[in-house]
């Protein structure tokens, strides 16, 4: 079997690599729905529990993985085995990664204004050849929101990262799915406070 069936959510056996193989095969695409992969972490497994909404969200992902070493652990004395812990963190890196490489472009959204800037920063240093099409940081209101949606509609960026939290991140990337136009979105948690130093 392909999947893991831990704490009712049924993890694909995939490895980080596999994970960046099919997010690059998203973005490749020249015309498709949005791509949203999430890695489950413990807060989202534990959420999921009594959140049907949030089930319902991790089920219609295109992607998810087991971002917790005890989800790992379980799968194997279940005999499930999955292969290895997925985080947003490793993803992320990994999409920056090949983003440099293939020179995707990327919209940041998250964490507060002085992080979000020095993270974008940082990755522009790091990362030349990929394209920050746009970022903003993560303390909005209502009507600012609005405006952050139509501003990514306009950018259509290859990855929208979005680090406002789990499960908010998640919820977030799912109600705009449709009018984000952007081909992979991911939320990665901290990620950009740890990028930024
Ligand atoms: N964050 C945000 N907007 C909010 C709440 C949180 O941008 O309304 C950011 C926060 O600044 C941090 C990130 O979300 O950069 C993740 O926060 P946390 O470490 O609590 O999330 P986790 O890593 O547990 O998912």
């Amino acid at each position: 079997d392909n999947y893991a069936s831990i704490m009712g959510i049924s993890f694909p056996k995939i490895t980080l690599d596999r994970t960046v193989e099919v997010l690059s095969e998203a973005i490749q695409q020249d015309h498709s729905d949005l791509f949203h992969v999430i890695t489950v972490n413990p807060e989202i497994t534990m959420a999921c529990q009594n959140d049907n909404q949030l089930r319902s969200i991790v089920n219609e992902a295109g992607l998810i993985t087991a971002d917790g070493i005890g989800i790992v652990m379980i799968s194997r004395f279940k005999g499930g085995n999955l292969p290895e812990r997925v985080t947003g963190y490793d993803t992320l890196l990994r999409l920056l990664d090949s983003g440099n490489r293939e020179k995707w472009s990327f919209y940041f959204l998250g964490a507060d204004a002085v992080t979000n800037e020095k993270a974008c920063e940082a990755i522009r240093a790091k990362y030349p050849n990929l394209i920050i099409s746009g970022r903003h940081h993560g303390f909005f209101t209502m009507d600012e929101e609005i405006d952050i949606v139509n501003e990514i509609h306009s950018l259509k960026p290859d990855v929208l990262v979005v680090a406002l939290g789990a499960p908010y991140a998640e919820k977030w990337i799912h109600k705009y799915k449709s009018k984000l136009n952007a081909k992979v979105a991911i939320g990665v948690g901290g990620s950009l406070d740890v990028i930024a130093g």
